[in-house]
């Protein structure tokens, strides 16, 4: 067995990646939250599995979600109850696999008038009973005194009370790190920046593998599978495309749209839900990581872009909105950051509006037998997994295992984690890198040593969360993390600028 050191480097996994002759049960593209939830299930049942991360871990929307792990309130609407009852149940899963970076979170629903507290009262009840048996405290009604108590800076005298119930948060990026230590701690050998370039088939037009480009060095590589499995989420059709280029796509794109602002705005440890708004969308208003996190919007797009820009009038829409529910309404120079994820969801009715699609995943088999996983929802990511990988073993000859993770604890990885930041910080690394964030340099560190950040967006993007919540201080800590990251890749200045200007071109699609 190698050492755990040895597997904490990129290169010890490009060598095990393109090793000659090897043939992987499973080859996973897309490292987002299901392609490492598919990983840790295939490797864990005890079958050799690789993921190719044409980016870095987590760079597409599993990085820039709401961070809830919920049974989703607004589907009940939508009568999707399956799919709400799945997601409680996952919910409960997580709570225990990954309390480290799980945890439950109150909700309120303020209401204007009685008739709304009973009327999303009655609807709450539904969720509590969906979620029977999950532990989870009931729904309640709080009244106007309540309310105000919670959230002193709501709009004044504007809510007759409001209604109460539990879901749950996360940090998204950093479990899709989780997900990836813990499959590499079961063999699994992962590769971010290394972006899949087209599909490979045997005579009888089977796929028996694929042909991947390391985008650090430009080099590429043809690898042999059994199984290859297309978790590229919102990309999913391009990588379809590869393996019949007439094909129908499969997802209708929609983005949302995220702002982060200063938690002085809204000093609450409790989040709110505006279940209504005036286009009948669901926004959240919700404290996180030591800021606050509003969104989303639901806007139809036609290009998947890696980078994709929030629109003016989707931030104006999430600042309109909060205008109707804080008294001091943030204007766009509170905005600390602005971040906009493509949600994958599964094409329906030309005429459906995107909202209104399911959040059910779909796993479709090509006539080649490329496997196509997408839609769902973070939450469900290991429930998709289990459905995945179930079906891996039947239609590709692999020996029958049962799926290992639903009482899977991801914490082995954070006891690592805390041993190596424990270390760090008696190295004298542990103060804040910036008055506004709580990052230390043993942070990113950490993020270089042991999680294969490769460059400066990794690190400030997704092994921390800088950018995400200030991108002003993400850009005046750039400098410290871009010398700490050239020591420990050995690179030269010229890297170092090349870095850092990459960085500064990246922040424009954060800032307003
Ligand atoms: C705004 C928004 C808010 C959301 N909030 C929530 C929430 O609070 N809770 C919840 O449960 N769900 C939420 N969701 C849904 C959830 O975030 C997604 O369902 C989930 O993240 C999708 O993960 P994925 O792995 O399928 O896709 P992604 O995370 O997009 O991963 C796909 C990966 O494939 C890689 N890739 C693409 N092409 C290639 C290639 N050629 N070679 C190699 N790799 C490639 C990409 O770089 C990317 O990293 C939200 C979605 C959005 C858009």
């Amino acid at each position: 067995m190698d050492s755990f050191q040895q597997r904490t480097t990129r290169s010890y996994h490009l060598e095990a990646a393109t090793e000659d002759s090897k043939v992987w049960d499973v080859v996973v593209i897309g490292g987002g939250a299901t392609g490492a939830g598919i990983l840790l299930d295939a490797v864990t049942r005890g079958y050799s599995a690789l993921l190719l991360e044409g980016s870095d871990f987590a760079k597409g929307t599993s990085s820039r979600s709401t961070k809830l792990i919920h049974g989703g309130v607004r589907y009940l609407q939508q009568f999707q109850f399956g799919m709400v009852r799945d997601s409680l149940r996952e919910r409960g899963r997580l709570l225990k696999n990954a309390p480290h970076l799980v945890h439950e979170l109150e909700f309120i629903i303020p209401c204007k008038s009685m008739f709304e507290r009973i009327f999303y009262g009655a609807g709450l009840k539904l969720y509590d009973a969906l979620a029977w048996g999950s532990g989870a405290r009931l729904s309640r009604q709080v009244t106007r005194v309540g309310i105000y108590d919670r959230f002193p800076q709501l709009t004044p005298d504007r809510f007759a009370g409001g209604v109460s119930y539990i879901d749950a948060q996360f940090n998204d990026s950093r479990l899709v790190i989780e997900l990836i230590r813990t499959a590499v701690e079961s063999n699994a050998i992962v590769l971010n920046h290394a972006k899949v370039l087209s599909l490979d088939r045997n005579a009888n037009q089977r796929l028996q593998g694929l042909e991947f480009v390391d985008q650090e060095t430009g080099i590429s590589y043809k690898i042999r599978a059994k199984a290859v499995v297309n978790a590229t989420g919102p990309f999913c059709d391009a990588i379809r495309r590869m393996d019949n280029s007439v094909i129908e796509p499969l997802v209708a794109a929609s983005q949302g749209v995220h702002v982060v602002l200063p938690a002085t705005m809204f000093e609450s440890n409790r989040a709110i839900i505006v279940p209504k708004t005036s286009d009948g969308r669901v926004l959240f208003i919700i404290p996180w990581q030591g800021h606050v996190l509003v969104g989303t919007t639901d806007t139809p797009i036609r290009n998947i872009d890696e980078e994709p820009k929030a629109q003016r009038e989707e931030v104006d829409f999430l600042l309109e909105t909060l205008a109707g529910y804080l008294e001091a309404a943030p204007s766009r120079s509170d905005v600390l950051s602005v971040f906009t994820g493509i949600r994958p969801l599964v094409k329906a009715r030309q005429d459906q509006p995107t909202k209104q699609l399911s959040r059910d995943h779909t796993i479709e088999v090509s006539p080649s037998g490329l496997v196509t996983i997408t839609g769902g929802k973070w939450t469900t990511y290991r429930k998709m997994a289990e459905d995945c990988v179930d079906l891996l073993s039947s239609h590709f000859g692999l020996p029958k295992a049962t799926c290992k993770t639903k009482s899977m604890l991801l914490q082995q990885t954070e006891l690592d984690r805390v041993t190596c930041e424990q270390a760090l910080e008696a190295s004298q690394l542990s103060q804040p890198l910036h008055p506004k964030l709580s990052f230390t340099e043993a942070n990113l560190l950490q993020g270089i040593r042991f999680e294969y950040a490769c460059n400066l967006e990794d690190l400030l993007a997704r092994r921390t969360r800088a950018l995400f919540l200030n991108t002003t201080a993400a850009l005046q800590i750039a400098p410290i993390a871009v010398k700490l990251l050239a020591q420990e890749r050995r690179k030269d200045e010229a890297w170092e600028s090349e870095q850092l200007r990459q960085f500064a071109d990246l922040t424009q699609s954060y800032l307003l």
